[in-house]
């Protein structure tokens, strides 16, 4: 079985169609999926999911590109927290992608997701583009890694160094692949993921975005992350069967959750 750490199947065209999607999941033997919010806007939504379906699971954060939405704050985000199938924070982190570099307000936003990590007790989802070095300094300035009490995370959609990798691997975080591993120009992200140790991976879509190669062009959804799988057994040279173990026995130690799924 394989389980998609990172989707937002509460988007686009992935919403008219949820039951479709489900079935697609159980047909391609993807076992659980982690539904991230965006917005304190759109929690509600992730959390009927998580509370309608066993093997869904949910965060609660506010992505770090929208300037324009509501604000969270720490005691906000640690009640949302509190909910037995809310298991993380996030998305959270820095983009400089969308937004011009260290705006204070993007910064601070990061920085309160941290704070909430710390005192519910629960990782982190960690969204970064253009910012890496950036996003690793804060992490470590305010205590995410579990070097420094925090409770660590997902590096979600890596496509960062290996260096970055190893930063991020010593505060105690997960590195999450998605369909960007299957991508022709993704070369140097391979020799990346060739390193990361078995027990700290994990596999995503990221969908309603960024298609695997296979499905460039389509929708991405939760039953694609096999692709991102057979990536990853491609790299390591090792049946995709011991990927799928390995990724989901990650999943669940990192979110505490128990594997009551068939195994395959
Ligand atoms: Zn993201
Ligand atoms: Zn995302």
């Amino acid at each position: 079985m394989y389980i998609d750490s990172h989707c937002h199947i509460h988007l686009r065209d992935l919403k008219n169609r949820q039951d479709e999607v489900l079935r697609n999941m159980a047909a391609n033997k993807v076992s659980h999926a982690l539904c991230v919010t965006i917005s304190l806007e759109d929690f509600p939504q992730v959390k009927a999911l998580a509370e309608k379906h066993e093997h869904l699971h949910g965060t609660v954060g506010v992505h770090p590109g929208p300037k324009n939405v509501k604000e969270p704050d720490v005691e906000t985000l640690v009640k949302l927290s509190m909910h037995p199938k809310i298991v993380a924070i996030g998305e959270t982190g820095l983009d400089y992608h969308h937004v011009e570099p260290r705006q204070k307000w993007q910064m601070d936003r990061f920085r309160t997701h941290i704070a909430a990590s710390r005192a519910c007790g629960k990782p982190l989802i960690i969204h970064t583009r253009k910012a890496a070095d950036d996003t690793i300094q804060m992490l470590r300035e305010e205590g995410a890694g579990l070097d420094k009490g925090g409770f660590g995370g997902i590096m979600h959609c890596f496509s960062e160094s290996g260096k970055i990798a190893r930063a991020a691997l010593d505060m105690g975080f997960y590195i999450s692949f998605s369909g960007v591993l299957t991508y022709p120009g993704s070369k140097d992200l391979r020799s990346v993921a060739r390193l990361i140790p078995l027990d700290r991976i994990l596999i995503e879509t990221d969908s309603p975005y960024l298609s695997p190669q296979a499905y460039r062009g389509k929708t991405n959804e939760p039953a694609y992350v096999i692709e991102v799988a057979k990536q990853l057994a491609m790299l390591k040279g090792m049946p995709v069967e011991r990927i799928a173990r390995h990724t989901s026995e990650n999943y669940f130690r990192l979110f505490g959750i128990e594997n009551n799924a068939v195994s395959s």
